[in-house]
């Protein structure tokens, strides 16, 4: 069967790609097709993109439309987190559905399956597959078809750093492409986004989660050729959801709308704000 396995660098900039940083993504997209005039969607947040990778669709359409959204329930407007676990669940009960179109998981549940490993946030883990269609594995709880949750030793117990990377990058490579091998593998590193909300851009700090990562992007090319030499047909995409930009203020828009009269108080639900960001 052929199969479709897709890499995905949390927070990698596009200018972070050079020879010296990471050598292995440098020479994979020497031999590959690079898309130059990859845009990512807007907002261009995790679980946003997270949700568009699955579906194939703008926010607009999924209804995943920030890192935190606003429901309207009985009438009452309240701002959500929607990188907890249970938002999609949470929004299925409000709205009548998690997203609005179907995702990969869906589209492929009966040929051959989707499974994707992630070490963001569980909001964005579980934008790939809300109604329980394939396997998502991720250190909050993972799930199988139907959303029924993992073994007790199935479960992804690791932590959002370049040690869980590792050990997530790991079990993909041995349990989804060497035995699993669904129609689609999605392996989510959390690396170098994780750092990176620490450091300004350009810090030294980087260097070493961009040449952690790109070490992971060359295990999963390896296990890749050497499943192609064995006369398996495998598409390999490697990419980005977003970059990241050095943030030097906080613009505090509550204080501001209740200051300009527009809003009744900064916990007031007249009129609510919801970050995209940190
Ligand atoms: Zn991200």
């Amino acid at each position: 069967m052929r199969r479709t396995v897709l890499i995905t660098l949390d927070g990698l900039r596009r200018d972070q790609i050079t020879a010296e940083t990471t050598p292995n993504l440098v020479a994979f997209s020497r031999q590959a097709e690079s898309f130059a005039c990859y845009r990512t969607v807007f907002p261009s947040c995790t679980r946003v993109v997270s949700a568009s990778i699955a579906t194939g669709c703008f926010p607009a359409r999924h209804e995943l439309q920030g890192n935190s959204m606003v429901l309207a329930k009985n009438g009452v407007l309240v701002p959500h987190d929607a990188g907890r676990p249970d938002f999609l669940q949470h929004k299925r009960k409000v709205t009548g559905r998690s997203l609005a179109v179907p995702t990969l998981a869906e589209r492929l549940s009966t040929v051959g399956g989707a499974v994707v490993f992630s070490n963001v946030s569980p909001g964005a883990a579980y934008a790939h597959d809300p109604d329980g269609y394939g396997h998502v594995y991720h250190r909050a709880g993972s799930f199988g078809p139907e959303r029924v949750p993992a073994a007790e030793a199935d479960e992804l117990r690791i932590q959002p750093d370049l040690a869980g990377d590792r050990m997530m990058t790991e079990r993909f490579i041995r349990e989804v492409l060497f035995e699993g091998r669904p129609a689609l593998g999605v392996l989510w590193l959390g690396d170098p986004d994780a750092t990176q909300h620490n450091h300004p851009l350009g810090a030294a700090e980087y260097l070493e989660p961009l040449k952690q990562s790109d070490l992971r992007a060359r295990e999963v090319m390896e296990a890749v050729r050497t499943l192609r030499a064995a006369g398996e047909g495998i598409l390999l995409m490697i990419g980005s959801d977003h970059g990241h930009q050095t943030a030097t203020e906080v613009i505090d828009i509550e204080h501001d709308l209740v200051a300009a009269g527009l809003k009744d108080s900064e916990i007031s639900r007249d009129i609510v704000v919801s970050s995209n960001g940190t």
